[in-house]
């Protein structure tokens, strides 16, 4: 394995630390053993009478004298920690107040670390002729002749080449194919950069060109990739990818949704004649394994992956694309809680790399950093081809002669019926899952809650169940109330998804409807087959959660039809005008693709509230300058920084008296100039049995305001169940 040239190895007997991969947060001095070893080496060493798991970090701490340090028993076979990843790893944990060994075992989920490299049959061309030559014989040893840099399993080579395996036995025997061993985990297939791509736009080739440039510096560099959607963002940074892999260097191109790999792995494969290696939580140990390493030795060109992947070990990451770069789904909010957008930017700011941040609709902090110079910003301003924007209008609610338990107004109910006579799809959006929000005894006005939580249950009709979305409760559906015992009296209140699925085939009773919401596919790939099959023409009114807004390609959609605008609106969070805007815009994003005009429609009871207007205006700059303006006015990010602070604990009172305790305390934090906020009951005061208390913590930008939280945390003793968690530049206020 090839070590960093720019790294000393330690020699024999020379003192290092070595960071345990358990719950220990600190070096433990070792001496290296006889043939020396590399930083960032994984190693196990005796703690106790025991062996453990650690990684050589860095030179000891000197805490051990020279006569007790013990050596490293054995050095492991897998690849060095390489020091920008050490490096990184630390910061991390730094920004976000999480213990190191705790930020290290993100970057080390690969199983069989401990075990070394396994070896397994592979199967290549032999030296002698077939004797008889059939199709399938023939279609096998193709294969082998058109892919001589890989080592097919029997079970792959049977399978690209699409016959049985017995084919295969039947050339070994003769002699024309040989099975030998290789180590198990094999590099990637080699991606072929000039492969042809579209013929890119003029301003896609702008574009294009300027992150190029980006990827020949090999100097950290960020640029936001705005266009709306459609405008052809991905081609323009598959360009960057191909410079940054012609570079010799690794690429990371970060998806905010699992089900959207599906159609962009098939885009790659288009683009560069093979398939990008892939990461997420549903793939097998064994790819796991796999890509863990070939990241590590560079037998992983380009990695598409969930928001982890980040933390994968890159010999030479040059580049981190994050699509859809405002989406929430990229901020952790259990275990270690990070943001992978700007752990990306932090990333590849030690490793010297390019992030292109794309988006239709750029979170307001990345809006602002390009608004500032910090990022580089490029604009593609125009769809591609025919396809224009879609025009989008107000169904003013108030207006409108709806019966009461039905949600879709005459007048976008018009609309569907005028795509279905043209044979094209609508999409009613509605972010509520489930049959509807709360149901409700009509003799005592009891709400079904969930025993755990302060959350209401949400009935599933499709799976006959209530179930609490704060923490996967899920009971049968009663028949009488839990409260009078009225029997017969319970009854739906407010849409979800399933419901307005009932009357949307009511209304359209010949129409394909299809419902796109997680919890009705049993998996992944169920869901991401469903919606490859609405994309090729398996229903004509697709509804939807957020699911659907997050860039999946319908080319025959023309209409958007958006249940209740006013959702996100009601919210006090500070990001609710921001999401409903991007929400709102994605949505719209979705109809006519393409050479089909599309429309948006927008059901609001608030038609002149200044967010439905923006969206209305089309007005997005207008709309940013606007939010940037408030959130000065009112010293919020990003011209300053928060910290939730969460206390929980089965003891209410125990968990309101340490949090009022800990907000009589404050003095590292007043020492830097912070306000401190609360304590109050979250506004979901309690999950899982759990009553939670929260703080707030506002400082400047340039304040240290970690260093200062763990000063003041420190003050305080926590009894064992009382659970502190800091929050940093926090995405949720619940
Ligand atoms: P975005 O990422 O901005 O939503 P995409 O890159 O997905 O946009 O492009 C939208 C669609 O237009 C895709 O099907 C893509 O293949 C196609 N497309 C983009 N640029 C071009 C081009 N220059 N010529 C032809 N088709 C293009
Ligand atoms: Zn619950």
């Amino acid at each position: 394995m090839a070590e960093q040239a720019y790294e000393d190895r330690f020699a024999p007997g020379e003192r290092v630390g070595v960071l345990p991969l358990g719950a220990l947060d600190r070096l433990l001095d070792y001496k290296a053993p006889k043939d020396g070893c590399a930083p960032g080496a994984f190693v196990e060493v005796p703690l106790g009478p025991r062996q453990i798991v650690g990684i050589v970090w860095g030179p000891g701490t000197g805490e051990v004298p020279e006569a007790r340090l013990r050596p490293v028993s054995r050095i492991l076979d897998a690849p060095p920690l390489r020091a920008p990843m050490r490096e990184f790893l630390g910061r991390a944990a730094d920004y976000t107040l999480t213990p190191l060994p705790a930020m290290v075992r993100l970057a080390t989920r690969a199983p069989g670390l401990t075990e070394g490299q396994a070896m397994r049959h592979v199967y290549r061309l032999g030296p002698r002729e077939a004797g008889r030559m059939t199709d399938a014989r023939a279609r096998a040893l193709a294969v082998l002749r058109d892919h001589p840099e890989m080592s097919f399993t029997l079970g792959e080579l049977a399978n690209m080449a699409g016959v049985g395996t017995a084919v295969i036995k039947g050339l070994v025997t003769q002699g024309a194919v040989v099975e030998t061993e290789a180590p198990r985990d094999q590099p990637y297939p080699v991606l072929d950069l000039d492969a042809h791509g579209v013929s890119l736009t003029p301003d896609q080739m702008l574009a294009a060109a300027a992150l190029r440039i980006g990827a020949e510096a090999r100097s950290y560099n960020t640029t936001l990739l705005k266009g709306v959607t459609g405008s052809g963002k991905t081609e323009v940074y598959l360009e960057a990818v191909a410079e940054t892999l012609r570079q010799g260097r690794q690429a990371l191109v970060l998806l905010p949704e699992i089900a959207l790999t599906g159609a962009f792995l098939a885009r790659v494969e288009k683009r560069f004649g093979a398939p990008a290696a892939e990461w997420h939580s549903g793939m097998t140990q064994t790819e796991r394994r796999r890509l863990w390493r070939m990241a590590a030795t560079g037998g992983a060109s380009l990695v598409v992956g969930a928001r982890s992947a980040l933390f994968l070990p890159f010999r030479d990451l040059g580049l981190v694309v994050v699509d859809e770069e405002h989406d929430t789904s990229y901020k952790q909010e259990d275990g270690v809680l990070y943001n992978a957008r700007d752990m990306a930017v932090l990333r590849a700011s030690i490793e010297k790399s390019q992030v292109i941040l794309a988006s239709a609709t750029p979170c307001l902090e990345s809006w602002h950093n390009a608004e500032i110079g910090k990022y580089a910003r490029l604009t593609l301003p125009a769809r591609v081809g025919l396809a224009v924007l879609p025009t989008i209008k107000a169904v003013d609610m108030r207006l409108e002669d709806i019966a009461r338990g039905n949600w879709v107004s005459p007048t976008l109910a018009n609309a569907v019926a005028a795509r279905l006579e043209r044979q094209e799809q609508s999409l009613l959006f509605l972010n509520r899952r489930g049959y509807a929000p709360v149901t409700l005894c009509r003799s005592c006005g009891h709400q079904l809650g969930c025993p755990h939580c302060d959350a209401r249950l949400v009935e599933h009709r499709f799976m006959r169940r209530l179930m609490c979305h704060q923490c996967g409760e899920t009971q049968p559906m009663p028949i009488a109330c839990p409260d009078c015992g009225a029997e017969g009296k319970l009854a739906p209140v407010g849409p979800g998804v399933e419901r307005l699925g009932e009357e949307v085939a009511a209304l359209f009773p010949t129409a394909r409807t299809a419902v796109l919401s997680s919890d009705l596919y049993g998996s992944a790939k169920s869901l991401k087959d469903a919606i490859e099959q609405i994309a090729d023409g398996a229903a004509d009114i697709v509804i939807g959660t957020q699911l659907v807004a997050k860039g999946h390609n319908f080319p025959n959609l023309t209409l958007a039809g958006v249940i209740d605008a006013d959702l996100g609106l009601y919210g006090s969070d500070l990001r609710a005008a921001e999401r409903t805007f991007a929400l709102m815009r994605q949505v719209s994003g979705r109809a006519g693709r393409a050479e089909a005009p599309g429309e948006a429609m927008l059901q609001t009871y608030q038609p002149h509230h200044p967010v439905i207007q923006a969206i209305l205006r089309d007005d997005d700059e207008g709309f940013w300058r606007a939010e940037a303006e408030a959130r000065r006015m009112a010293g919020m990010p990003p011209f300053s920084r928060l910290a939730g602070i969460i206390l929980s604990s089965e003891d209410a009172q125990e968990v309101m008296d340490k949090a009022v305790e800990m907000s009589r305390h404050i003095e590292p934090l007043r020492r830097i100039g912070a306000e401190v906020w609360g304590p109050a009951p979250a506004p979901i005061a309690r999950v899982r049995g759990r009553h939670r208390v929260r703080l707030l913590v506002k400082a400047d930008r340039a304040a240290p305001l970690q260093d200062a939280l763990a000063r003041w945390a420190a003050q305080f003793r926590f009894p064992s169940d009382l659970r502190l968690t800091i929050d940093i530049d926090p995405q949720s206020f619940m």
